[in-house]
């Protein structure tokens, strides 16, 4: 039986079109068939895009020539966060219900340059802050593996249609796991790459110092063809890194895995750790080491991370003022205009950040909070460099347990729980990737789990090697 052509890799697709089998517009159509039948209940897109019928016949004729782009003729996904000129770019947020982009962020211009198409722009938390998408001003996304449960966080949009087969792949950002969290909830890959690989220019920003763009993906195969796409340095971002930054791979076939044991003593479901250690147990099997390690500091990771990234935020967020961008109210004096811009445009998980972020920020408070989380992020990241020359790589479980019910998690800290292991990877810059690691039961549904994997500095392509370790795929 032949599969769908939505169904498909990336891979699979790009080898499609080029043998004749397929065309743009089929792979097109059948894309957005399925996004139109399946969307009203997923909500993984807030819009819909018309086919952009220059677009389609331009990757087609390039096809026809003989000289595509792995992603010519490829429809994605796209976060509610990255400009694409002439479309609205919300952040999920009603202060931008009605902005609309003026320029192209450098990765869709980029995307635009392979001849990928855009499928439209999916649901996220507000900005990007939560963990399952529950925080959208526009509703939730569902989980296609179980509508009544959440596709993570905050590019949950993406994740649900990428998982639904809306698209063949997507992009999300991740500032503390908003990648790699809702890849390991829907049973996809989700990759962070090193801070400055990919521009950030054109990105509706967060935490400016956590920020990156990364695929979401049904393959190691395709997360690395989507991540090439985009990454390289660009003038446009100041933090951007130059191409000789890039680790050389080790030379070495098998790798040297670090796990750090202590961290793993509590708050993780007991089958999720199963899974987490038959997964080591085959690496080994295959010729791989494990070896303990210590990352005393890691324990910390969440609050500093809790400190430093409200602050960046409500420093970023201070530009939504009702005056330069999207939604404007009126009051009768300028206080007033702020006041009721703000409080008309945020949702109330955004306003929580801005108080925490402008107090930890306070000339009272600014050494007790934010500058000891800021020591505290330079020791991780030391204690990380330190683990890198007895290890290739650093791994846990993604998440401590699978996809949770809406409205499981309405206590802020039990939500923030959720990045426990993802946080450190933004924390200190490093590359990270979730790998889909087998199932767990509940109330009777398989639910995906996901193995994480940071590498040093520079280190992303390190990342797919051992991604195609875990599912077998050869790259
Ligand atoms: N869940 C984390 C937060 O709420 C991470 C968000 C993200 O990576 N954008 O901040």
């Amino acid at each position: 039986m032949t599969r769908k052509l939505n169904e498909m890799t990336i891979t699979e697709a790009a080898r499609a079109l080029g043998a004749r089998e397929c065309s743009v517009r089929d792979l097109w159509d059948a894309c957005m068939d399925e996004a139109k039948k399946r969307n009203p209940e997923l909500n993984a897109y807030l819009e819909l895009f018309e086919a952009d019928e220059e677009a389609i016949a331009a990757a087609q004729k390039r096809i026809d020539a003989g000289d595509a782009p792995m992603l010519c003729g490829i429809p994605l996904a796209i976060k509610d966060n990255m400009l694409i000129e002439g479309h609205i770019a919300s952040a999920a947020s009603k202060i931008l219900g009605n902005y609309r982009a003026t320029y192209d962020a450098t990765v869709i211009k980029k995307l635009k340059e392979a001849g990928a198409l855009f499928l439209g722009r999916t649901n996220m938390d507000e900005f990007a802050m939560g963990s399952s998408t529950e925080h959208s001003a526009y509703g939730v996304s569902r989980n296609p593996i179980d509508p009544s449960r959440v596709p993570g966080g905050s590019s949950g949009g993406t994740s649900s249609a990428v998982a639904a087969h809306m698209a063949l792949g997507g992009f999300g950002t991740d500032t503390g796991g908003s990648i790699r969290q809702p890849a390991a909830h829907t049973g996809l890959l989700g990759m962070k790459p090193t801070y400055g690989a990919v521009s950030r220019s054109g990105i509706i920003a967060l935490g400016s110092s956590l920020d990156q763009v990364g695929p979401i993906a049904k393959s190691v195969g395709d997360a690395k063809i989507l991540f090439d796409a985009v990454r390289g340095y660009d003038s446009m971002d100041a933090t951007s890194i130059a191409p000789d930054f890039y680790a050389k791979a080790p030379e070495k076939k098998k790798l040297t895995i670090g796990v750090p044991r202590h961290l793993l003593k509590e708050g993780i479901d007991a089958d999720v750790l199963a899974h987490f250690e038959e997964t080591l147990s085959r690496l080994t099997g295959e010729g791989h080491t494990v070896v303990d390690i210590e990352l005393p500091t890691s324990s910390y990771a969440l609050p500093v991370y809790y400190v430093i990234m409200p602050a960046e935020a409500s420093t970023n967020l201070a530009r939504y003022d009702g005056m330069r961008y999207g939604l404007a109210k009126r009051g009768d004096t300028l206080l007033d205009d702020y006041v009721e811009s703000k409080t008309a445009g945020f949702g109330p998980e955004t306003i929580r950040r801005i108080l925490l972020g402008t107090f930890v920020l306070s000339s009272g408070y600014i050494d007790a909070y934010y500058r000891k989380a800021d020591a505290a992020r330079n020791l991780l990241v030391k204690e990380y460099m330190d683990a890198f020359s007895t290890c290739d790589v650093v791994a846990f479980p993604t998440t401590p347990s699978p996809a949770f019910k809406f409205g499981e998690k309405s206590d802020p800290v039990s939500m923030y729980l959720e990045d426990v292991f993802t946080v450190t990877a933004n924390l200190t810059g490093m590359p990270a990737i979730s790998v889909p690691m087998g199932t767990v039961v509940r109330d009777t549904v398989s639910l995906p789990t996901g193995i994480h994997f940071t590498a040093p500095l520079g280190a992303d392509d390190l990342l797919f090697r051992i991604a195609g370790e875990v599912t077998g795929e050869t790259l």
